[in-house]
């Protein structure tokens, strides 16, 4: 896991590679630095303990060169920080384009899928993983390795026995650090899961809020929230304990490894073996760098905390887009709008059972097609196949004699249009909603499309109209004006294959005779496939599709399976109300 781990995150940083190996060379270089000042100081010493008048020169030029070095050093740090803070919000920058990116070319089967909470959480936890680490790694880890590393050559180079005793205590502070994160981790991912169980719960309680407050069910809603709360205190105090015993651990061998340092020098001045200067040095820079140890430790700790949110991250990038557009596909200004469907199987899971079974039918180029049958039966399925928003499993689907794959996706899809049941509304105004698919539309395109929808009149009467925020912070709209919106913003985009999913709910009598009337005006001049849910639609469609536990059970015309006795549709007919079998 910890290869992958690093890969992954290699990878997430691919367009900063060369800038990271800059920050990481210039903080070698400040490294150095902090041990040539130490070095310079234990010069000045040796010449003062061993005091003549003479070396006043050497004396001065050794404190101005001390000053020197601080003043590079400080100076090359600076210009470090300067290019990591660059790369961090380059990152930033790049990771959350790249996740927007991903999130709308995944396919619609997959956000089905996927929870939208749980989406978001993993985006923003993903890329404050990876800024914190890389922080982290850029001011402390990096810094300590090579202190660590630079530290244990020069004792080595001043006095072999230094070097030894400094990496005798190294191995043995870094297991014990080591040793923590093993008792520790199984307890961290539980707390992580806890975490995210309860983003759940908050989720769930707002998203059915309604329902929460028509039941009185807040104490309960509280409650189950409070007892996931505590179990996260309760673990994390445990959690806490242990780590402040294992810091008392790590500070007695931080302490044994600078007394030792300190013993020893002693020993060897007394003996005459090394200078107070050299002394000094070897104590001053081992003591830096046994207490930036300190920083590795709880750092690898912060790593094993970002590294969840990265994976995560990680996965969610490399989730396959399930419908592609096929690399030089057929681009397409404007389509005839002749669809066939060849023995099309399609289950949404390999497991599960088939949504479409065997199915086979035309559609004429122009023709108005109504798809209808009792609930589940595959209409929703069928409409989107059209629009591939889903690939058969087996059988083909051709679109003007071609197979739907064969086309570019984007240029198709454009000349398709959706009015779904529950219009998607964003939060913009009301020409921003209606021109979507062309911003550039003039506000006299918009109004246009509005007055065939039946909307315009409605719209006029909103205050600030057209230019009326709507959408989650705006003017609430009721279900027929959003499909009323919803049939707007296709007829703007003139499509030549329109896909209407009829509303289910209860409209007010006038919000549906209006949205009829502009079904039959926009179903001109274009294929349009309805999932009819009303019997004014199914009479006057060109084509009657009867679907029933994902088989096409009946085709014709609504006089001819009307006479067709112990027909579905005849039966349907009979109930009079096919607008309440869904
Ligand atoms: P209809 O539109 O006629 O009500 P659908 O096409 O929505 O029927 O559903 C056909 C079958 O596919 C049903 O059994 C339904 O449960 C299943 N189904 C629909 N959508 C999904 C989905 N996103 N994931 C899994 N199964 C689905």
């Amino acid at each position: 896991m910890r290869k992958k781990f690093w890969n992954n995150l290699w990878e997430l940083l691919k367009p900063y590679h060369k800038k990271i190996s800059g920050v990481v060379f210039l903080i070698v270089v400040v490294q150095w630095f902090g041990v040539i000042t130490p070095y310079f100081l234990k010069l000045v010493i040796d010449l003062i303990t061993n005091f003549n008048s003479q070396d006043i020169f050497r004396i001065l030029v050794l404190t101005g060169a001390i000053f020197i070095s601080e003043q590079l050093g400080s100076l090359i740090r600076a210009y470090s920080d300067k290019m990591s803070y660059n790369v961090l919000a380059n990152v930033e920058n790049y990771l959350s384009v790249r996740a927007q990116e991903k999130m709308v070319n995944l396919s619609l089967a997959y956000h089905e899928r996927e929870n939208t909470g749980s989406k978001i959480s993993k985006i923003q936890r993903g890329i404050y993983g990876v800024l914190d680490l890389l922080s982290n790694f850029i001011w402390e880890i990096a810094p300590t390795i090579f202190k660590v590393v630079i530290t244990s050559i020069v004792l080595f180079i001043t006095d072999y026995r230094f070097g030894l005793v400094f990496i005798f205590f190294v191995p043995i502070f870094l297991y014990v650090s080591y040793k923590y994160n093993l008792r520790v981790s199984p307890m961290r991912k539980k707390r992580y899961d806890a975490y995210e169980k309860s983003a759940g719960m908050m989720a769930q309680s707002i998203i059915n809020i309604n329902t929460v407050k028509s039941f009185a069910k807040e104490d309960f809603e509280i409650l189950n929230f409070k007892k996931n709360a505590n179990k996260i205190t309760k673990n994390a105090l445990y959690e806490y304990a242990l780590k402040v015993k294992y810091a008392i651990g790590r500070n007695l061998i931080v302490d044994l490894g600078k007394g030792f340092v300190l013993l020893f020098g002693v020993y060897l001045i007394a003996n005459n073996d090394i200078s107070v200067g050299t002394f000094v040095f070897v104590f001053t820079v081992s003591d830096k760098a046994l207490l930036s140890l300190y920083s590795i430790s709880r750092l690898y700790d912060r790593v094993m905390e970002s590294s969840e949110g990265i994976l995560r991250l990680s996965t969610l990038f490399s989730e396959k887009i399930e419908i592609e557009s096929k690399h030089g596909g057929k681009k397409v200004k404007k389509l005839k709008g002749y669809i066939e469907f060849k023995n099309v199987e399609f289950s949404y899971d390999e497991t599960g059972a088939r949504a479409l079974h065997n199915a086979s039918i035309n559609i004429d180029a122009g023709a108005m097609v109504a798809l209808i049958g009792p609930s589940g039966g595959g209409k929703t399925t069928m409409a989107r196949m059209i629009y591939r928003h889903y690939d058969p499993q087996k059988g083909k689907i051709l679109l003007d004699g071609i197979n739907l794959k064969e086309y570019d996706l984007y240029s198709m899809r454009k000349r398709m249009a959706i009015v779904p049941q529950e219009v998607e509304i964003f939060n913009a105004t009301i020409k921003e909603n209606i021109s979507y698919a062309y911003p550039k539309a003039s506000i006299n395109l918009v109004k246009k499309s509005a007055m065939v929808a039946n909307a315009h009149e409605f719209i006029s009467s909103i205050e600030n109209g057209y230019s009326a925020i709507v959408g989650e912070r705006g003017v609430k709209l009721s279900g027929g004006q959003r499909q009323r919106i919803g049939i707007a913003r296709a007829i703007l985009s003139n499509p030549d294959i329109l896909v209407f999913d009829e509303a289910t709910s209860n409209l007010d009598s006038e919000s549906e005779n209006l949205i009829q009337s502009a079904l039959e005006k926009i179903s001109k001049n274009r294929t349009t496939i309805v999932i009819a849910h009303r019997l004014s639609t199914v009479e006057k469609a060109d084509k009657i599709i009867v679907l029933k536990k994902g088989r096409i059970v009946e085709v014709g015309t609504h006089s001819g399976l009307a006479k067709k006795k112990a027909g579905l549709y005849r039966e349907l007919l009979n109930l009079q109300r096919i607008g309440e079998i869904e």
